[in-house]
């Protein structure tokens, strides 16, 4: 791609990948952009810090690979994916409980037998509403009546006991809150997509998708470390005091910084989790699977290692474990081990703490009835996308900076 100079057309603030997939689409129709982000990288709430060997996704996450926005404009082959195994571990009082899908692993399915996981009625109500996603076309499942998680499963015929061991930990972690009040669509059409698709990681970690979004615009497009403070009428004033001339602009940062750029925005609350990492001496557990906590201590935990060794130096093992709410407190790294011991059967004393990542902001709170698509446009020549604008997902955050781009480009043509 030629490099950018001189002026641009449009303006995007903020370089996650709701603000490079808008780029990325309004570049492609000849349109010249520029794009400031705050801080010294891309990708915002998808970046990697190496440390000490180590890989650390800020925020333990994955991606999953029937994402119609991934399977766009993304080269998946260039992000070299490493999958999970399509099930997850339940750790339940009786012990270890493996939901597989019996599609893609029938080996691993004997838990679904009646009566190991759940009962023949639940099981039964269970199957029939995965039936469903997986057959009805996700405009379908988007036009359904919104309710939140746990009204939809009750509906289903689904019975609090399949809801307490397998639906409300394991949703947990992906909707970053345990009640299950969030959205029912936004809910099938993830249950969809974990049915369709894989989950997996780039095999250096999840920052390699925004990367591979900035390095396919023109050289120059992204600045980096520079803050906007304020729009103006000509464009916008950086915190470095100068002005970047744009007659339009798209306001592609997280929900807070957005309101303080875009007056009278409305913006949902936000759900936050921690991640720790620890390194192992070895694998506390040879699969790359997620692990559940019925008892709901922990969201989730994984041995990154394990579905891909480079996230840890040679002959070490990383752990990641994430747990509700942004809070390291002093001492929270200690209990967790304990916990960690009891997960994964085995001592932990050993185990090393490398890092916590506390995410205030992680994923906006889905209350239905939640619009899964909203318009860009703000006022006139002010624009605005992002997760909490469509799906708090990959997905949602690039197919709204799709959207900002058709918009842009519909009201530039006008
Ligand atoms: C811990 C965690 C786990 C997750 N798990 C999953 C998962 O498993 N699957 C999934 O699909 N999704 C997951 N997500 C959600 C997904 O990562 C987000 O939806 C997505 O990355 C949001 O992208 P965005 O571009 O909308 O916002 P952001 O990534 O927040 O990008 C906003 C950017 O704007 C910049 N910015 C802010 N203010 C300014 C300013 N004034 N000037 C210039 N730049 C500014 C910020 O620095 C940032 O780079 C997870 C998120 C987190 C945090």
């Amino acid at each position: 791609m030629g490099a950018v100079e001189g002026g641009v057309d449009v303006l995007v603030v903020g370089a996650g990948v709701a603000g490079l997939a808008c780029a990325q689409d309004l570049v492609a129709a000849g349109v010249r952009v520029r794009v400031l982000e705050a801080s010294d990288g891309v990708g915002g709430r998808m970046r990697t810090d190496v440390r000490d060997g180590f890989r650390l996704d800020r925020g333990f996450q994955v991606v999953n690979t029937s994402y119609p926005q991934m399977k766009r404009r993304m080269d998946l082959r260039a992000l070299r994916l490493r999958p999970f195994t399509p099930a997850v571990l339940l750790a339940t009082p009786r012990g270890r409980v493996r939901f597989a899908d019996p599609t893609r692993a029938p080996r691993q399915a004997a838990d679904l037998l009646p009566g190991r996981l759940a009962s023949m009625r639940d099981l039964a109500g269970l199957v029939l509403m995965t039936g469903r996603d997986l057959l009805t076309p996700p405009s379908g499942l988007k036009r359904a009546p919104d309710r939140t998680t746990r009204t939809a499963l009750a509906d289903a015929a689904i019975g609090e006991e399949l809801v307490e061991t397998l639906f409300r930990p394991f949703l947990s972690g992906v909707f970053l809150e345990e009640e299950l009040e969030t959205s029912s669509r936004f809910f099938h059409l993830v249950w969809r997509s974990m049915l369709r698709g894989t989950l997996c990681l780039p095999e250096e970690g999840v920052a390699a998708v925004p990367e591979q979004m900035a390095a396919a615009l023109p050289e120059g497009t992204v600045r980096l470390g520079t803050p906007v403070e304020r729009l103006t009428e000509a464009g916008a004033l950086t915190a470095y005091g100068d002005e970047v001339p744009a007659s339009l602009v798209v306001v592609a940062a997280g929900p807070s910084a957005a309101t303080a750029l875009l007056h009278g925005l409305d913006v949902p609350p936000t759900r936050s989790v921690t991640t720790y990492y620890h390194a192992a001496p070895a694998s506390p557990l040879g699969e790359p699977t997620l692990l559940v906590d019925t008892a709901r201590r922990v969201l989730n935990t994984v041995v990154l290692s394990e579905v891909s060794p480079a996230y840890a130096p040679r002959g070490r093992s990383l752990v990641a474990t994430s747990v509700l709410g942004a809070d390291d407190r002093p001492g929270a790294e200690a209990e967790l081990r304990a916990v960690l011991a009891e997960l994964y059967g085995t001592d932990t004393d050993r185990w090393e703490p490398v890092a916590a990542y506390p995410v205030a902001e992680a994923l906006p709170a889905m209350v239905p009835p939640w619009p899964l698509t909203r318009t860009s446009r703000h006022s006139l020549g002010r624009y605005v996308c992002g997760d909490y604008r469509a799906t708090g997902s990959v997905q949602g955050a690039m197919a709204s900076g799709a959207r900002a781009a058709r918009e842009v480009l519909a009201d530039l043509r006008v």
